[in-house]
């Protein structure tokens, strides 16, 4: 049985698995390659070597490194497939020896004379990726010595270039999700623009409707009162769904906006005052409460802490039907302080449990809502209790009701 790369030296081998190592470890993609050409004109014996990446929209290649030029003049000059030697390498995906530059018509002078090189004998073979099909070529140019290639000399070259178009591939792919994650910051960006422009410039205006539909109503008869009662209605609820909005500012600015204090979290969830909800008398539901005797010291920012237990009660009071049953408990455990809210209203599908937490995610289809809301709140209330070192999770079956749990560091003076 013959070993594949029988000719090469034991001690090139391990110089190659080394050089592995490293391509691998390597995500730039121009500090690989400019690697890779040093290298290949170190094992091979040459006095240059080059690389040319195939760009698959153009259907050419193009220099990528070449280690006879200082200053990248060749940089992204294009190689035509065809009546070219890397276009004939690339295209036949097999090792070339061209003994005699001069006597191939396929080869092009312009380059050398752009970087004042002359090539006289080249190597050049195949750069593939796992599939092993061609992404490129890998040339080592004018061999030292008697200027003759050798078998080992491909070989060598050969596994060199099969390592280096793997790596180049993954360097290529990690780039593209480098600038896909760039689009999308920029992206998240604009949207956050958007939201707190909005929600500024309709602020002024409810304000204005707000102010006049209050004082007419004060100066109406009983039935235009009734009317104006409910332009009342629309319009706070309108402030509401602003208010939202202008959170998601709030809790974007994050660390700067928190004002930290110490806080008996007993004292802050007794305080406000949750079982005389409005709208959960409203709809005639009751709130209890299970709070201990013990107080539970937290660091935090009231108004954030409020904020966040306020919309877990509203969605509480929102999804759960006219009579329903919503349960608060403040629980001590190890070390931290656990606060449920609990309702058996219509609970949330498993496949949603997740995603509810996400911006604008709302479990019904835009289409057929029965539930206002713009699917902010869950995800102002998860950011606000991470920027307390908390933790939010929920429990939840369809129809049977949803317990809400937030866990936060108790603090230890
Ligand atoms: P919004 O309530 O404004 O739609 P949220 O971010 O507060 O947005 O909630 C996202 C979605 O999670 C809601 O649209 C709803 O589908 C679901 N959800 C939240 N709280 C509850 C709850 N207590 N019971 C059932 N579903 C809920």
């Amino acid at each position: 049985m013959s070993l594949p790369f029988k000719d090469v030296n034991p001690q090139k081998l391990s110089r190659l698995v080394e050089i592995s190592r490293i391509l691998n470890s390597a995500t730039s993609l121009s500090h690989l390659l400019n690697y890779i050409i040093g290298e290949a004109a170190k094992l091979i014996d040459t006095e240059a070597a080059s690389i040319l990446l195939f760009d698959s929209r153009t259907r050419q290649l193009y220099f990528m490194a070449a280690s006879n030029e200082d200053h990248g003049q060749l940089t992204r000059t294009p190689v035509p497939l065809d009546n070219s030697i890397a276009g004939a390498v690339f295209q036949a995906n097999r090792p070339m020896i061209i003994k005699d530059v001069t006597k191939d018509a396929r080869w092009n002078q312009d380059i050398d004379q752009a970087i004042h090189f002359q090539t006289h004998n080249i190597l050049g073979v195949p750069m593939r990726n796992v599939k092993r099909r061609p992404v490129g070529v890998l040339e080592a140019i004018n061999k030292q010595g008697d200027g003759h290639f050798q078998v080992e000399d491909i070989e060598t070259l050969s596994i060199l270039a099969d390592i280096a178009g793997v790596a180049v591939e993954k360097a290529r792919l990690i780039e593209e999700l480098r600038r896909a994650n760039r689009e999308l910051s920029e992206l998240d960006q604009i949207k956050s623009d958007f939201i707190s422009i909005a929600s500024h410039e309709l602020r002024t205006p409810l304000s204005v409707i707000l102010g006049y539909v209050s004082f007419l109503r004060e100066e109406a008869d009983p039935e235009m009162a009734s009317q104006l009662n409910n332009v009342m209605d629309a319009a706070v609820h309108l402030r509401t769904l602003i208010q939202d909005m202008v959170n998601l500012r709030y809790v974007d600015a994050g660390e700067d906006r928190r004002q930290q204090e110490r806080l008996n979290l007993v004292d802050v969830v007794r305080e406000m005052s949750l079982q005389r909800d409005e709208t959960a008398a409203a709809k005639q539901q009751t709130i209890t409460l299970d709070l201990p005797s013990t107080p539970l010291p937290i660091l935090g920012d009231r108004g954030m802490i409020e904020m966040i237990i306020n919309n877990l009660i509203n969605n509480a009071v929102k999804f759960t039907p006219n009579n329903g049953r919503i349960h608060v408990a403040l629980v001590p455990k190890d070390g931290e302080a656990w606060l449920s809210v609990a309702d058996n209203g219509i609970g949330i599908p498993r496949k949603d449990l997740d995603r509810i937490f996400r911006r604008f995610y709302q479990v019904e289809s835009v289409l057929r809502r029965r539930y206002e809301g713009m699917g902010l709140g869950l995800s102002i209330v998860k950011d606000l209790v991470e920027l307390h070192n908390g933790r939010i999770w929920v429990e939840s079956k369809k129809q049977a009701g949803s317990r809400f749990t937030i866990a936060l560091p108790l603090h230890q003076r």
